[in-house]
């Protein structure tokens, strides 16, 4: 009889899957990538202590933060993470934040941001004497293939350009443990580097935006995120190109109540065969290795 707490997975647990539009039930964005006692956590959107404490995450549980790209609704609460982490720490180990490059100018300015905080608290507390450490490495492809991403821990992390133009540059991120594989790509419209990196991979979180509710709307402001996001047709098309196992949706625009998320796997089922998740905030997703058959959720 074989023991499944033995089987290798890699466990997606989506925080927030909002966007910049505030909303009651969703978080901002922000994936969660666990497996061998390492928990990677995508972007940092709106409130995601709030989601990773429901999760049985505190900040200092954090093995690396990996950021997409820049956009502030991807990273809004990056100084929550950094100052939880610092204050709740005993002490505090150094937070990893990966990211393309512009990310170690974002977190200077965030610490700068923060330095009358950081001074009231060393001021205050005999114990704390260090501002939060923190080391960033900007991360981008490789000249041949994927790029390495330098952080802590034995997941294997690697990482590919991605289209989200004007925002440039933006990347989505691999993680292999033992077989299981999980790509989270940010926000893009279909693309080389993301069909590379998702090729085989075990689930693909994707960000979607409903462009046929979206593109009517006489609001050009709204208009002008159709040309680059993918639709929930698209992030279909390269879940099948790529031949992906599971096709994850996260980051939906416009969002619809928990639980109603039926038309967006409707859109996307004639374009990929496989199990497409439809979660919300805190929905899980585990991965296995190949071998040991894969879950296509929980
Ligand atoms: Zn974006
Ligand atoms: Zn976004």
């Amino acid at each position: 009889m074989s023991d499944p707490s033995n089987q290798t997975v890699l466990t997606i647990t989506l925080l927030g899957t909002g966007s910049p539009l505030p909303d009651p039930n969703r978080a901002g964005p922000a994936t969660l990538v666990s497996g061998a006692g390492e928990h990677h956590l995508v972007d940092a959107g709106r409130g995601v202590l709030m989601r990773l404490a429901a999760a049985g995450v505190g900040p200092g549980m954090i093995t690396s933060v990996l950021l997409t790209h820049l956009h502030s609704d991807h990273l809004t609460d990056l100084n929550d993470v950094i100052t939880t982490r610092w204050v709740m720490g005993f002490p505090a180990e150094p937070l990893v934040i990966a990211g393309p490059p512009g990310t170690k100018e974002v977190v200077d300015h965030l610490l700068a941001s923060l330095a009358h905080d950081i001074s009231y608290r060393i001021a205050h507390h005999e114990d704390l004497v260090e501002p939060p450490a923190v080391e960033v490495v900007e991360v981008g492809p490789g000249t041949d293939g994927p790029g390495e991403v330098p952080v802590p821990g034995t997941v294997a992390i690697t990482c590919e350009a991605t289209d989200h133009k004007p925002v440039e540059p933006s990347v989505a991120y691999r993680f292999d443990l033992d077989g299981a594989s999980v790509v989270v790509a940010g926000d893009t419209v279909p693309c080389e580097g993301l069909d590379r990196l998702a090729a085989g991979a075990g689930a693909l979180v994707h960000t979607v935006l409903r462009k046929d509710l979206i593109a009517g709307l006489p609001i050009q402001r709204f208009q002008d995120t159709c040309d680059y996001h993918s639709s929930p047709e698209e992030a279909a098309g390269t879940a099948a190109r790529a031949g992906v196992g599971t096709l994850v949706f996260t980051h939906y625009v416009p969002a619809h109540p928990p639980g109603e998320g039926e038309p967006w796997r409707e859109l996307a089922r004639p374009h990929f065969d496989g199990p497409i998740e439809v979660g919300d905030d805190l929905h899980r997703v585990e991965v296995a290795a190949p071998s040991a058959g894969s879950d296509g959720g929980a």
